[in-house]
């Protein structure tokens, strides 16, 4: 038997010219995007303004593949976690968040993450494969079909470093901004990276205006390296160099994350240098607690992380502790795949 293609796979030029090959009308996809995207169509059955003979035609070839929901979990302050699994019995986790004004998706771009940072639940989980672009659309169509609800923002913050599977990410993007699909803003989509450096770059060369966020996490290179692997390939000159060239190229904000682990990077000192290394880069840095994943760090007290906030603001960065979301569920950044729902 032939196996199908996953139609979730192809952005609107792929499939168009994909659809050219079988002697289909360019204009077709506009309208299997407006079911798949705008309507949340499952299958090609229900799509009544094509003739039955095509609608068997495109079955013949392709199928619109949904990952199954293993199971959903929801948190007091209405966050949800959802597990898939995918055909190959591999399973990623999404979350939702709600906010007043908006519902955000937290998406995975691998089945697992190679850099093996030290406080990270999907670090230590280890590497198994990287998702297609049609993978992670389905976290966000599985998730709006399944809340009833229309996602605004993305944030790539789930499993996996996006940067290590540009390609798929970069498609998925793709069709996320395309108004004859998700049609969400450019600039309520995030990629967050651990710092690999030639996707900053090749990021700069797009034209695409995504929100970079960057995990630093550290203020030098010996601690950095302690806690990142990474930090061995790209030491911090070599990232934030990257950092400048990206923001002298997009002329954007770009965001810093820096998780505070008490006693280890969370003094006066430590801000001190990270004032220092950050001068002249517009950015925001968002104060992460650290969410227990059975490290050997602990959570900054609260009272010494908004010491901490404090004297990055008097010394001219901007900076906010993020507000904090799904942590009974385990739904809180780096807490993904720690425990099996
Ligand atoms: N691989 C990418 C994106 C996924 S991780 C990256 O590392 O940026 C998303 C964010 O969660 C990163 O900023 C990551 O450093 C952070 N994170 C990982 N483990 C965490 C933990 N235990 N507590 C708080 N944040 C964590
Ligand atoms: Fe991978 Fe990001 Fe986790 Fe590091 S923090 S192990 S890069 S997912």
């Amino acid at each position: 038997m032939k196996t199908l293609e996953n139609v979730l796979d192809y952005d609107y030029d792929g499939l168009r010219k994909r659809l050219e090959r079988e002697k289909i009308e360019p204009y077709r996809v506009t309208q299997i995007f407006d079911w798949i995207y705008k309507k949340k169509a499952s299958s090609f059955a229900v799509m009544t303004n094509l003739s039955k003979k095509l609608r068997e035609r495109l079955s013949q070839r392709f199928e619109l593949k949904f990952p199954e929901l293993v199971t959903t979990v929801q948190s007091k302050d209405g966050t949800m976690k959802f597990l898939w699994k995918y055909d190959d019995e591999s399973t990623v986790e999404s979350v939702l968040l709600r906010y007043s004004d908006r519902m955000s998706a937290c998406v995975s771009s691998q089945v697992g993450c190679a850099l093996g940072c030290e406080f990270c639940a999907t670090g230590k989980s280890g590497f198994v494969r990287d998702l297609t672009s049609g993978e992670i659309l389905s976290q966000i169509l599985g998730m709006e079909k399944f809340a009833k609800v229309r996602i605004g923002n993305v944030v790539f913050m789930g499993m996996g470093e996006p940067m290590l599977n540009y390609d798929e990410v970069m498609r998925a993007i793709h069709v996320m901004v395309n108004p004859k699909a998700l049609k969400i803003s450019q600039r309520r989509i995030s990629i967050s990276t651990a710092g690999v450096v030639e996707g900053i770059k090749k990021l700069a060369t797009e034209p695409l205006d995504v929100v970079l966020s960057v995990s630093l996490h550290a203020p030098n290179d010996e601690k950095r390296s302690q806690i990142m692997p990474i930090n061995r390939k790209y030491p911090l000159s070599a990232l934030l160099n990257a950092v400048r060239e990206y923001q002298s190229i997009k002329n954007r904000r770009v965001t810093f994350e820096y998780i505070l682990f008490e006693g280890f990077n969370d003094s006066i000192e430590d801000a001190l240098e990270l004032v220092e290394i950050l001068k002249g880069i517009k950015c925001n840095v968002n104060l992460i607690s650290y969410n227990e994943t059975g490290s050997k760090f602990k959570r900054t007290p609260s009272d010494k992380a908004k010491h901490f906030e404090e004297f990055l603001k008097s010394h001219g960065l901007e900076a906010v502790i993020r507000v904090e979301k799904g942590s009974d569920i385990d739904a809180a950044c780096g807490q993904l795949r720690r425990r099996m729902l």
